[in-house]
């Protein structure tokens, strides 16, 4: 199965091999860095200071050649949707398509000092919760599952970027039995 990550905007390489590394192991797959998408492709929304992820996802499902396999924006800009005043991410398991953000991610988005290695800690787990939601899993009660759902920056730096039992087991069933 392959699974491609899209920078869109100027994302940095040390993150986006780390996240091709990562969900390389995570989802048995063949992951790539494809072609870079600029965000002015994008109209931001000058109120919010943010872009639409709906745009994004959009934008991306265009991009996906193939049916098979999934595709994974990484935006380096805020998101919010319609209904939320932000999102880390977000995912479409009809289309296989995925996007996170990195933006809030950052710890100097709130001011803090920046810390890279929490950044890289954060990006992939972010990443492989939504690729999760792409191959069909939905949140899970565990709070060290990373298909916890994460509300706060407190819940994804408690939870890891491993499934747990339970949700490894339904995974592995998607990943055999869907054609993927
Ligand atoms: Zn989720
Ligand atoms: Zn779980």
């Amino acid at each position: 199965m392959k699974i491609e990550v899209v920078p869109i905007g100027p994302s940095e390489l040390r993150i986006l091999q780390y996240i091709v590394d990562l969900i390389s192991k995570r989802f048995d797959s063949d992951a790539m860095i494809g072609t870079r998408t600029p965000i002015e492709k994008f109209k931001k929304n000058e109120n919010r200071d943010q872009y639409s992820s709906a745009r994004m996802m959009e934008a991306l499902i265009d991009m996906k050649i193939s049916k098979k396999g999934a595709l994974l924006g990484v935006a380096n800009a805020d998101l919010y949707t319609h209904s939320l005043n932000f999102v880390f991410g977000q995912a479409d398991r009809v289309n296989r398509v995925a996007v996170i953000s990195i933006s809030r991610l950052k710890p100097n988005f709130y001011g803090l000092q920046d810390n890279d290695d929490l950044v890289l800690k954060r990006v992939g787990k972010e990443a492989v919760h939504e690729l999760g939601h792409v191959f069909g899993l939905d949140h899970c009660n565990q709070p060290k599952c990373v298909m916890f759902f994460s509300n706060s920056l407190q819940d994804t730096d408690m939870k890891e970027d491993e499934f747990c039992n339970k949700c490894k087991r339904a995974l592995d069933y998607n990943l055999k039995t869907w054609r993927v």
